[in-house]
């Protein structure tokens, strides 16, 4: 009878215990609500990656193959679905390292998360413009941005999900690199596989950014990001002592 006892006086505390946790999450969410702390809900943010998908996904004259691979395959009868993939580590939208063209720059494990993430301005760069160069720069508001991230005719044309290699995509010409170093940018994007020209002589562009140590996040999808002030988020896979690696980017408006 006695355990009896202490195993109802158990149970009825377990209900009112499960009351009061349910009643203190409903006024915690009424209070965070009322107050406007409510974090902003996920669908805030806007995904700026291109879909690795061999299909859709250019791939850079010279570079790895995209490869993917069901090794077992649910769909086909198999117990689980296994797959494997292999890559360049500069393929769809992902970050070039210091290391990319600094012999002794950080690899793209050592990549600060201060350049990763924080406040990122996107500026539109008009289709007639393949040269981003200190003039255009100066056309549009950039001084102050902390990071700068180029929306172009690449956006416009879908380049990102398209197969074909275009080589006359916009790229940030050498004395804007210049400008934007010496103005001490945490990140500069863009929304093609390279910033540098095609065919460029020297690879100033990428030697001149990189050579302070600012990561350049190439292959954005920046469709659904016009022109504005967000907060940016960009996560490399964390290779170690290699020079960049694929990377998942989102943005969200800033208020
Ligand atoms: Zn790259």
């Amino acid at each position: 009878m006695r355990v009896r006892a202490i195993s109802y006086q158990l149970s009825a505390i377990s209900v009112w215990h499960r009351r009061l946790v349910t009643r203190t999450t409903v006024i915690a969410v009424t209070v965070a609500a009322c107050q406007g702390r409510a974090e902003p809900p996920a669908a805030a943010w806007i995904d700026a990656t291109a879909t690795l998908d061999s299909a859709t996904t250019p791939v850079y004259e010279g570079n790895a193959p995209l490869s993917f691979r069901f090794m077992l395959d649910m769909r086909r009868g198999d117990a689980l679905t296994l797959s494997a993939f292999s890559l360049g580590a500069h393929s769809g939208t992902h970050i070039d390292a210091p290391q990319h063209f600094i012999a002794d720059g950080a690899s793209i494990d050592q990549v600060p998360l201060t350049a990763l993430v924080g406040p990122a301005r996107v500026i539109q760069i008009p289709d007639s413009v393949q040269a981003i160069d200190a003039a255009e720069l100066n056309r549009h508001q950039w001084k102050g941005a902390e990071r700068v991230l180029f929306r172009t005719r690449s956006t416009s044309g879908h380049w990102m999900n398209s197969a074909v290699f275009h080589h006359d995509f916009a790229y940030v010409a050498p004395d804007a690199a210049q400008l934007l170093a010496d103005a001490g940018m945490k990140l500069v994007g863009i929304d093609y596989i390279s910033a540098e020209q095609f065919g460029a002589p020297a690879p100033r562009t990428h030697r001149t950014l990189l050579g302070k140590g600012i990561p350049i996040v190439e292959g954005l999808d920046l469709s659904d990001v016009p022109a504005g002030d967000y907060d940016l988020v960009v996560l490399p896979m964390k290779v170690r002592g290699h020079e960049g690696a694929p990377a998942r980017a989102i943005v969200r408006h800033r208020t």
